[in-house]
């Protein structure tokens, strides 16, 4: 491990970090053979890069002033790598020009992603984002959020020791959720015309609610939240486990199945309402 005997927060000029660390004195990643460092540098005087801080991350924009960032024989391949490839990254940042300062050695807290900027020319291009922490900065048990697939694919010993650590620092996340309006008779009247079972497998209801009524949950064919209507053409009754699957896998095949049993739904109350009848009626006065 290099270390460059200055503490964070130190000011340095160029050449005081060139001969630091033993890296060239041009470009925004300097890759040093000689110390084993890679020192990056966000650069906010330059106005080239756009480099944000988010919750102490600091996403990092990769090198290449031109065109679209590749990540191929350059030192956006030796930071996207730094995990593993045993390069220690530093990290300074430039808030006024000619002034490095020292933010210390970062970690990668998350994948590379692209993301897209002007580059030099002004011209809308592909950039490679690094999000990446100061050490200093992180405290006990941040480490990256692993996807759900990720998350599957851990061993049974990696898994339980995920899971024993205890997140007590994770703030609890609020969300904002739009709460639509779903009739209430609609509701009622869709889970009657199911009469007890479910309308997609054709199971009897799992459990009786606390009205003593076969339990089924009502499911909009196309979800509100994606402009479906809250009307009986829209609507069915289904079992807890189907009412997942749809959720879950949200399969073309059901679509055009749940489809159907709506419009089936408001044929029944047309029934109802007596309204297929008068239609009929109708219809035959005309011929009259
Ligand atoms: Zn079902
Ligand atoms: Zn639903």
């Amino acid at each position: 491990m290099f270390s460059p005997g200055i503490s964070i927060g130190a000011e340095l000029t160029n050449e005081e970090m060139r001969s630091l660390f033993k890296c060239g004195n041009m470009g925004g990643m300097r890759r040093s053979k000689q110390t084993g460092t890679l020192v990056i540098i966000s650069d906010d005087t330059k106005g080239l890069y756009r480099d944000v801080w988010k919750n102490g991350v600091l996403h990092y924009t990769g090198m290449g002033k031109v065109g679209d960032q590749v990540l191929e024989g350059n030192q956006n391949e030796t930071l996207y790598y730094s995990d593993t490839n045993g390069v220690e990254v530093h990290l300074f940042e430039v808030l006024q020009k000619a002034v490095y300062t020292y933010r210390g050695i970062v970690k990668l807290v998350d994948k590379p992603y692209k993301s897209t900027q002007p580059d030099d020319n002004g011209n809308m291009r592909e950039v490679w984002m690094f999000p990446v922490m100061p050490i200093s900065e992180m405290a006990q048990g941040i480490s990256r959020e692993l996807s759900e697939q990720e998350i599957s694919k851990l061993s049974d010993k990696e898994l339980a020791r995920y899971a024993s650590v205890k997140n007590v620092n994770k703030e609890p996340k609020t969300t904002e959720t739009v709460v639509y309006y779903r009739d209430p008779y609609l509701k009622q009247l869709v889970k009657r015309i199911a009469d007890g079972k479910c309308q997609y497998c054709g199971n009897d209801a799992p459990f009786l609610d606390k009205e003593g009524q076969p339990y089924l949950e009502e499911h909009h064919v196309v979800r509100l939240a994606d402009g479906g209507k809250d009307v009986i053409d829209n609507v069915v009754a289904i079992c807890p486990n189907c009412h997942r699957k749809m959720h879950v896998l949200k399969n073309e095949t059901d679509l055009v199945v749940l489809t159907s049993i709506a419009s089936h739904n408001r044929r029944q109350l047309e029934k109802y309402l007596g309204i297929s009848e008068m239609y009929e009626r109708k219809y035959k006065k005309h011929e009259r």
